[in-house]
């Protein structure tokens, strides 16, 4: 089966959704928008918009911002009881897990990627939801060691009016790394999601009302770069948490520096996937695989340079080149499809364009290279030998299915060249020798290193990057630290 018209695999309740998606800032349900313009919503699998949303306006985000701060004074979240916030985040989760096959479908439809990873995603945004709803009554400030003459304590309270910017890929579960801490601590949220997959957002906003979530708690703003920098830019924010590429990461912090809000950037990667001698090749290759072509390559941490120990480098290319040859490229919403299309022609274009000047400079193609001869947004999943690691194509981020591969021949070497590129998101290390994974996650600049398996996120884990792929950390206890302000209380009491 091919898919040319999405529209006519979707049942009736999500084709009412989608009637229904475009006037939802009519609806009081915090989603604002249509001031600045249109954008289409466009099915990447087949390149045919899906529908058109409104682009809110720098006035329309101002507005957005004050909703949020009105919102924070009146206290019926911010001053909350923390066991009320919990029950309110355990119903969305509860929500989302009813809508849960709505949402796969939405999630998978926007962004391209096959349902059957779509719903790993959605799975991951009620486990969020849920782990951030059990500490919202386990936080608390502590009794401090002071001189004798004082008590002194701290309290921990909510940051204020928080915001998001974020990137098309993981839609919802990278929102929720944010919305899910930041409502648990009593933060007013607005956030504006790719113009490229922005649907999950507005309906998880609905969720948010019937959840009981109160008015101006969270905003959505739809929208494309122009809302982004205008929100980057407001006055009116206490703390921003960006994820998307490291070019547009650089002109939110910018941008933030002006009005001194405080900034984690999650940011591009150019992760290796290390492979030693030792290492079970077979679950080595299943994981390169995985870490590489899952969403089609399109993931912050892809394991996009594979490094590869000299002596078993033949052997392994050809394992992984059997496991690639057989993915199943398709529309989101066929069964079987195995490896979606890329988010745009645009980003389809980039990444032909960077193939072909590889191959031009003597990089070999072990598989793909080529687009399908169908409609949307298709690359091959592309293996590339022959190229230095200090090549433009081992260097910057691409976002698609391209692997590219090299060699090592000792510890020291495969350290040097995991550490060889701007970028420190993430590292996987292969290998059977006792103690080699965790000396090299010592060694390798990386905010998470993977040793005998790729690509783990669970709530409790945090994540983030150094170097040129951002600071601070998300997900876990790093969280609670993020989206709380901790004041310290000192009263003389008197003793000398
Ligand atoms: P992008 O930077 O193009 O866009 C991200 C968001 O920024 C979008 O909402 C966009 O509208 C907005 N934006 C664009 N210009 C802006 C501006 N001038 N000011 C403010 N906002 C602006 O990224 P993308 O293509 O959506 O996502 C892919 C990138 O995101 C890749 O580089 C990927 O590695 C990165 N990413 C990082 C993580 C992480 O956790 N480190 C996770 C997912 C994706």
């Amino acid at each position: 089966m091919t898919i040319t018209d999405a529209r006519q695999h979707l049942d009736v309740d999500l084709l009412a959704w989608l009637e229904r998606a475009p006037h939802l800032q009519s609806q009081d349900v915090g989603v604002i928008g249509r001031d600045g313009g249109t954008f289409d919503v466009v099915d990447a699998g087949t390149g045919v918009p899906i529908l058109t949303l409104g682009v809110a306006s720098g006035q329309e985000v101002d507005a957005a911002v004050t909703r949020a701060r009105a919102s924070l004074e009146d206290g019926r979240w911010s001053e909350a009881d923390a066991d009320h916030r919990e029950a309110v985040l355990l119903r969305l989760a509860s929500l989302v897990e009813r809508d849960f096959e709505t949402l796969v479908t939405i999630e998978a439809l926007d962004t391209g990627k096959p349902r059957a990873e779509a719903f790993y995603d959605i799975r991951e945004v009620a486990m969020v939801l849920r782990y951030y709803a059990g500490w919202c009554t386990k936080v608390s400030g502590d009794t401090v060691a002071a001189p004798r003459r004082f008590a002194a304590s701290t309290l921990r309270g909510p940051v204020g009016v928080c915001a998001a910017i974020t990137p098309w890929n993981y839609p919802l579960p990278i929102l929720m790394y944010k919305v899910a801490p930041a409502l648990a601590f009593g933060n007013s949220f607005v956030a504006k999601p790719s113009e490229l997959a922005p649907l999950s957002a507005l309906y998880f906003a609905e969720l948010c009302a019937e959840a009981g979530v109160p008015d101006g708690v969270l905003t959505i703003l739809t929208g494309t770069g122009a809302t982004g920098a205008a929100l980057a830019s407001h006055p009116g924010l206490d703390k921003m948490a960006f994820t998307g590429s490291t070019r547009t990461g650089r002109a939110v912090m910018r941008a933030a520096a002006d009005n001194s809000t405080r900034v984690t950037l999650e940011l591009g990667g150019k992760s290796p996937n290390i492979v030693f001698a030792s290492a079970d090749l077979e679950a080595a290759a299943a994981g390169v695989a995985a870490g590489i072509w899952t969403n089609a390559g399109q993931v912050c941490v892809a394991g996009s340079r594979l490094l590869v120990e000299s002596s078993i480098a033949d052997e392994f290319v050809t394992l992984l080149a059997e496991r690639t040859r057989p993915i199943a490229l398709g529309h989101a919403l066929e069964p079987g499809s195995e490896m979606g299309p890329m988010i745009s022609a645009a980003q389809l274009e980039k990444a032909e364009a960077t193939i072909a000047l590889a191959l031009a400079e003597g990089a070999t193609a072990v598989t793909g290279g080529t687009t399908l001869g169908r409609s949307g947004y298709f690359l091959e999943p592309t293996v590339l030998t022959g190229l230095p690691t200090d090549h433009r194509i081992s260097q910057e981020e691409i976002f698609g299915p391209v692997l590219v591969v090299d060699t090592f021949d000792s510890e020291q070497e495969a350290t040097a060249k995991g550490n060889a590129t701007p970028y420190g998101l993430a590292a996987g290390v292969w290998t059977t020798r006792s103690g080699q994974g965790q000396r090299m996650a010592r060694a390798l600049s990386a905010g998470s290193v993977w040793i005998n398996t790729y690509g783990v996120f669970h709530p409790t884990l945090p994540f983030g990057g150094t170097k040129s792929s951002g600071f601070g950390r998300e997900l876990g206890r790093a969280a609670v630290d993020a989206y709380t302000e901790t004041t310290t209380v000192v009263e003389d009491i008197g003793l000398a």
